[in-house]
């Protein structure tokens, strides 16, 4: 590498002007509406000089994908133009949508997760538009929908041709500037009873299905599904997010349904928790002939994970010494819930991005601005090495 990150056009004034205009562009989702902020970002690029694809994913809704060179294998940086919706804008302390700046930290719904980091990218791959010569690897941008979501903009990214020919990549999810090399995989699964309705005056007529799932329940908090000894991510754990049942206080009720949220290290597989609750299942229904329930699949997704000696994890590792100055122990972090990497599926993703993650998805989101300048540098130089 002969040109040095402080030699790069990256300038902390344009990333945080660029974070604003993105935050003062609401792209909440739910609804899921990113079209406003996919133009801005889209025109935004073009009047720099590069190339771009809008993919659809369904009406009003596309990635922005662009890319330098064209050609051969490449790195991606990747980011989401979605953010979690404002519930209660009143309880802010500053205009979710104004992008303030207060004691070093930039506000707003998206500041954090992820428009901040988005204009890091955004300002870094422009940059190397500029020395696109010193290139080591072609280099591909792409700006997704429905991260928040059911991640559709990633999985219809992978039809691109672009994102076809990329090797390794980097999302800027907020991790406080460490790379992320594992993320659990989640399984959502649904758990039905039913029973029989009657009278609520009358209730030894009926068959109450909400009481019918209660020992299942507590039986689920009494189970182990699965350690899978990572170090950098924790066993099993299950949330039950919902639940749902009855009609009316004076009726028995004849259904009742739970949701359940697992998130699972490497070592374990969806199958095998899927496996303990049917056996779970049976050993009730043996208990109580009464029993009447089932467990059906939501939706699961693996584990996510790249080796520590994979080249993305070298070259990022290699780029933050550059950036950050040199350091023997790196932490390499593990986080618990999915993100696009998910569905890029076969890439391998690590994630690092600036910002303290303990502040997204919160009101009053901040990104803290000391860290935006230097991660624009690292998604810079590490395409350079
Ligand atoms: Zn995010």
């Amino acid at each position: 590498m002969t040109i040095s990150p402080d030699e790069l056009l990256i300038d902390e004034r344009e990333i945080l002007e660029l974070t604003q205009k993105l935050i003062r562009i609401p792209s909440e989702n739910q609804p899921g509406n990113e079209k406003a902020v996919g133009e801005f970002i889209a025109s935004w690029l073009k009047d720099k000089g590069l190339p771009i694809e809008l993919q659809e994913v369904e009406k009003d809704r596309f990635n922005v994908i662009s890319s330098i060179k064209r050609s051969g294998p490449a790195l991606l940086l990747c980011g989401h133009m979605d953010t979690v919706p404002v519930p209660n804008p009143d309880e802010w302390t500053y205009d979710p949508f104004a992008g303030e700046i207060k004691d070093g930290y930039l506000f707003g719904r998206g500041s954090l997760d992820m428009k901040g980091s988005l204009a890091c990218m955004l300002t870094a791959f422009v940059a190397l538009k500029e020395v696109e010569e010193e290139l080591s690897q072609d280099v591909v941008f792409l700006a997704t929908v429905d991260e928040e979501v059911a991640t559709k903009g990633a999985k219809k990214a992978m039809e691109s041709s672009d994102i076809k020919r990329v090797k390794h990549g980097i999302i800027a999810e907020p991790t406080d500037l460490n790379p992320v090399i594992v993320q659990k995989g989640h399984c959502w699964l649904k758990i039905k009873t039913r029973g029989v309705a009657a009278h609520g005056a009358l209730p030894e007529r009926g068959v109450n299905a909400i009481l019918k799932m209660y020992p299942i329940l507590s039986r689920i908090q009494e189970l182990d599904f699965g350690k899978g000894g990572h170090p950098l991510v924790s066993e099993t754990t299950v949330n039950i997010g919902l639940i749902q049942g009855g009609v009316k206080i004076n009726m028995v009720p004849d259904s009742c349904e739970t949701s359940l949220d697992f998130r699972f290290p490497p070592g374990v597989a969806s199958d095998s928790i899927l496996g303990k609750l049917t056996t779970l299942l049976e050993e009730l229904k043996a208990e109580d002939k009464e029993l009447d329930a089932k467990v059906e699949i939501i939706k699961c997704s693996d584990p996510v994970e790249v080796q520590r000696d994979a080249p993305i994890v070298n070259l990022l590792l290699k780029a933050m010494d550059k950036v950050l100055g040199s350091h023997d122990e790196r932490k390499l972090l593990g986080v618990p819930y999915y993100t696009d990497a998910s569905a890029l599926r076969g890439i391998p993703i690590v994630l690092l991005g600036p910002g303290e993650p303990g502040y997204a998805h919160q009101k009053d989101e901040r990104i803290k601005i000391s860290s935006m300048l230097p991660a624009a540098k690292i998604y810079a130089t590490v395409p350079l090495l």
